[in-house]
């Protein structure tokens, strides 16, 4: 049996960092500083290669731009490696994975995004062992020989999750991610145990097709109570904006005053796409539920359902940046193209 062939992409986060011995803070290094303190990866008998960001960024600077960068490093090497490990900050850990999974169409091979929230250079470290776990679940294959993930996940810790299915739930803690609305897709224990019955699986078996184009005319629109008319038509009015995502409260209710639902519906009418998604930790958008949501419906807002703010954000990113009017944005915002939203 070939040795497992994996591309390692190091983009940055703190798993690369060292401290600035001036200013203390910690600051993104290069991958030689990284893989030097992990010599058991070559206890791995895998063939790995690397590609870095020039240089390492520290999450927070992640853009569009950036997403683009990984997506072609995966696309170029896509037919020579088995799998993909993607180093990346924490911060926006979920919007990139998100961003990956809708970009890279007809995935069949592992993209697993891994970071750490202590440099790989503390002695406490979460980078080793996230590391090599991420490593051995892109070389993992099924009793066929197929991979055994096929789609965008990050590793973190104790679990692996769907990617567009994650959010950053911790600044301190080493099991910083989670699914809210979606169960993990591994345990990391002695073992690995994948739960295939929930992994991805994309039968058609077309070649990769990236999509490169992504619209950055999107933003959130968070409720809170107090809101004004003033900020509520002040944002709606933001130059070139074509999909909003609006963070409602519990089952995707939002205020029902006149002055609030009619700047909605008039944003519809200006064919802006909004996108309704809870605030809540978890469970998602049932418009039917209350009066406050159907109101919502009733102006034009689509349902997000149990999609996470990142994956809804993201989305809408790749479906304008297809060049689609806003009635087919609408339309493809009723399925899940990735697994993202539990419908079908
Ligand atoms: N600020 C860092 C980043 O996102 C945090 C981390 O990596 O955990 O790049």
């Amino acid at each position: 049996m070939a040795r497992p062939k994996i591309m390692i992409i190091y983009t940055g986060g703190t798993i690369g960092m060292i401290e600035n011995p001036v200013t203390h803070s910690l600051q993104p290094f290069d991958f030689t500083h990284l893989i030097d303190n992990v010599p058991k990866i070559k206890k791995l008998d895998y063939e790995i290669n690397n590609i870095q960001f020039h240089p390492p960024i520290d999450s927070a600077n992640m853009d569009p731009e950036r997403w683009v960068e990984i997506a072609r490093s995966i696309a170029d090497n896509y037919a020579d490696y088995d799998g993909f490990v993607v180093l990346h900050g924490t911060d926006t850990m979920a919007y990139t994975a998100s961003a990956l999974s809708f970009m890279l169409e007809n995935l069949h091979k592992p993209v697993i995004i891994t970071g750490s929230q202590l440099p790989i250079g503390e002695v406490r470290t979460d980078g080793e062992e996230n590391l090599i776990t991420a490593l051995q679940i892109a070389a993992a294959t099924d009793i066929d020989g197929e991979p055994m993930v096929q789609e965008v996940a990050i590793l973190f810790e104790d679990y692996l999750w769907r990617g567009n299915r994650s959010t950053k739930i911790s600044a301190d803690y080493f099991n910083a991610f989670k699914s809210n609305n979606y169960p993990y897709l591994a345990k990391i224990g002695l073992d690995i145990q994948f739960h295939k019955e929930r992994l991805l699986r994309n039968h058609a078996h077309r070649p990769l097709k990236v999509q490169y184009n992504l619209d950055r005319n999107v933003m959130f629109l968070t409720l809170f109570p107090g809101i004004t008319e003033t900020t509520l038509r002040h944002l709606l009015a933001t130059p070139g904006i074509k999909g909003i995502v609006m963070k409602s409260f519990g089952a995707g209710n939002a205020p029902t005053d006149r002055w609030f639902v009619d700047a909605i519906h008039d944003a519809v009418k200006r064919e802006i796409v909004i996108v309704n998604v809870t605030q809540c930790v978890n469970g998602g958008v049932n418009s039917e539920r209350y009066m406050t949501g159907n109101a919502m419906s009733a102006a034009g807002v689509i349902s997000g359902n149990d999609i996470t703010s990142e994956a809804a954000l993201t989305k809408l990113m790749y479906l304008f940046g297809m060049g689609l009017t806003a009635d087919e944005v609408k339309k493809y915002l009723n399925f899940s193209l990735c697994g993202e939203v539990s419908i079908s």
